[in-house]
């Protein structure tokens, strides 16, 4: 067991807070309204979850909401120590679909990649979102309104942005990537680009483009986004030539901007795509 973890938020802008846990660098985002809070990713488990929720609890004595950005543990399996019930946690239909029918699978292989939190992963129940998105939904935490919006696949099938327009912020989760490459392993390589395209013009039309949280690391400007966008794009299109020319996978990810190790699982992934078994 590792010391206990001490959070602390940090406000990116008019009541939205962050908050960046150590060990997997997963960042959450609260949200605060005056009839509610809308804590955005759970972390890796009841532990870490229990953390996140007493600095929640700090900073507002609101009912507290969640928001699972997507399926990935590092993101969910926090919810049932943060929520009272499946019906105040909101995710995509599919996050909810996988986390209800893969759990025990996805915390074996959470726990054979980090050993160091098995143990925790191991005590810690799973709550699926009860309240489910297909494109988008609006929440009213009183004085305003968070928009959860789905804009096709990314970084997995069930990325889900939150717009939080009077504060000119998105959350993200992992459709950006800071510190690290974006990871491929349930990516949509093909697809990652024009989603992440339809998010930046959702966030500008809507004023929420000052502030980008990523799902690891630390917020960063549109400008950030718009670089990892058409980074994503020239992958898109190493992929697409490669697969069209017969090239072996490796020899395209060595071109990738993202480097040739996380880049191969997303050719291989892409290549999988293009030959429709993906
Ligand atoms: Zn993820």
């Amino acid at each position: 067991m590792t010391a206990p973890w001490t959070a602390s938020w940090t406000e990116v802008a008019d009541r939205v807070l962050v908050l960046r846990h150590p060990g997997l660098d997963v960042t959450s985002t609260l949200v605060i309204g005056q009839s509610a809070a809308l804590v955005c990713d759970t972390l890796s488990s009841e532990r870490q979850a229990a953390a996140l929720k007493a600095a929640a609890e700090r900073v507002t004595s609101a009912p507290l909401l969640v928001l699972n950005t997507h399926h990935h543990f590092d993101h969910t399996f926090g919810n049932a120590a943060v929520a009272t019930s499946a019906d105040t946690v909101w995710g995509h239909v599919r996050c909810a679909e996988i986390l209800r029918e893969h759990a025990s699978r996805i915390a074996h292989e959470a726990a054979v990649e980090f050993p160091a939190l098995a143990v925790e992963i191991a005590g810690t129940e799973i709550l699926p979102p009860g309240r489910e998105i297909h494109d988008a939904a609006d929440l009213d935490l009183g004085g305003r309104t968070v928009q959860l919006r789905y804009f096709g696949r990314a970084h997995t099938d069930n990325d889900v942005v939150a717009l939080v327009p009077d504060a000119g912020v998105t959350v993200a989760g992992d459709l950006v990537e800071v510190g690290a490459p974006p990871a491929f392993g349930d990516a949509w390589p093909l697809e990652w680009a024009p989603t992440l395209g339809s998010v930046l013009a959702a966030a500008e039309g809507t004023g929420c483009g000052t502030v980008f949280v990523p799902g690891h690391g630390d917020p960063v400007g549109a400008g950030f986004v718009w670089t990892q966008h058409a980074e994503l794009a020239e992958l898109e299109w190493l992929c697409r030539e490669g697969h069209a020319d017969g090239a072996p996978p490796a020899e395209v990810a060595a071109r990738s901007p993202f480097g040739p190790g996380p880049s191969l699982v997303a050719v291989r992934r892409a290549y999988a795509d293009l030959d429709g078994h993906l």
